[in-house]
């Protein structure tokens, strides 16, 4: 039998206004508005531990980067009684600046991170203003620190973090990008991260601006479909209809819980 864990996405952020070019590589002509960016961290509860996904950006990172910051997600963690000195285990789908920052925050945790993304964040590529424009330099080299310190578990592919929960490399929107999956006891949930920003990135194969390797992210969404094995079962990483389709979990924090079936269903 399967693990039941629930998971929480927290939404710590949020941009607007938007065009269809921030969304799309190739937006749809006819397409005069488009969504917001929502950013948000994932809360896995199960087997009496929590593993937290992504560690969003904090106050400073918002300001360099105008974007309004509605609360730190390790701040928001407390709504769940977590502190963020009790988390064992952090994955980082990847090193862009809105999944990596304080990662000082975390004493007692290790960094799941994939090998490439360690490898892309750190090498020549970093040389290019487009290409490094995602990452924050103080935060890689916080990552740095962690490898030197032996706080990193780094998985190359596929690789488990615990019983029912494991991570897949899909890469494409940054070359070591990792999606997560799930036992719930729903089936398998897939926190897509960023190899969908939104849903519609995946449902119509239109590719986010922000990418490194056309191929492997459309590759990426059939790496997601399979995972989940269901449409309703993988979570875009940025799309304000999360928020819309699960039900809020907290009086105190903008959280959702995504282990329960959603309002809306994407099967046609
Ligand atoms: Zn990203
Ligand atoms: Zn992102």
């Amino acid at each position: 039998m399967g693990y039941a864990h629930e998971i929480y996405a927290l939404r710590y952020a949020t941009m607007s206004p938007r065009t269809p070019h921030m969304n799309f590589l190739l937006p749809d002509p006819h397409d005069t508005t488009a969504a917001d960016l929502d950013y948000f961290v994932w809360l896995i509860r199960g087997n009496g531990r929590d593993i937290l996904v992504d560690t969003g950006f904090n106050a400073e990172e918002a300001e360099l980067r105008s974007r309004k910051l509605t609360l730190n997600p390790v701040d928001a963690l407390a709504a769940f009684g977590v502190a963020a000195s009790d988390i064992k285990d952090v994955i980082v789908t990847h090193l862009h600046y809105d999944h990596a920052g304080n990662l000082d925050r975390f004493p007692s945790a290790r960094f799941h991170l994939q090998e490439r993304e360690m490898s892309y964040a750190t090498g020549r590529c970093m040389c290019n203003g487009l290409l490094r424009h995602p990452f924050s330099v103080e935060h890689v080299t916080l990552m740095v620190r962690h490898v030197y310190g032996e706080r990193v578990t780094f998985h190359s592919g596929a690789g488990e973090v615990a019983p029912g929960v494991s991570v897949h490399r899909v890469g494409g929107h940054s070359d070591g990008l990792q999606v997560v999956k799930v036992e719930t006891a729903r089936g398998p949930l897939v926190l897509a991260s960023d190899a969908t920003h939104y849903y519609a990135n995946l449902q119509k194969r239109s590719p986010f601006p922000i990418v490194y390797n056309i191929g492997d992210m459309a590759m990426g969404w059939e790496i997601v479909e399979r995972l989940a094995g269901h449409p309703d079962r993988y979570i875009p990483g940025h799309d304000p209809l999360v928020a819309e389709i699960y039900p809020r979990a907290s009086d105190k924090v903008d959280a959702f819980a995504l282990h329960v079936e959603p309002s809306r269903s994407f099967v046609k």
